[in-house]
């Protein structure tokens, strides 16, 4: 499954973290690292992440490997996790 964070949207609170220890990690106070290749066995817990984040930064099967993007929210924004 393929995950994106807007990192310019989240603001470090870490219930994505609690939720997917598995895929999202706390690095230092703020930073978040994410796998954005996660295992399909994660979805779940990804799913509770993603709602449970309190900005909605994190977008699940919202970019696809070719670059281009698709949302199924057209009010969503994508932003590559890669910095
Ligand atoms: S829950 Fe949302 S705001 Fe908090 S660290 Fe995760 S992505 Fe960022």
């Amino acid at each position: 499954m393929r995950i994106a964070v807007d990192l310019n949207r989240c603001q470090g609170y870490a219930q994505c973290a609690f939720l997917a220890p598995d895929v999202f990690v706390m690095h230092g106070d703020e930073a978040l690292l994410y796998d954005p290749d996660a295992d399909e066995a994660q979805r779940a817990k990804v799913a509770q992440a993603a709602a449970a984040c309190p900005v909605q930064a994190i977008l699940v099967d919202a970019v696809d490997t070719g670059g281009a993007v698709a949302t199924a929210d057209a009010s969503a924004e994508v932003v590559s996790g890669a910095r």
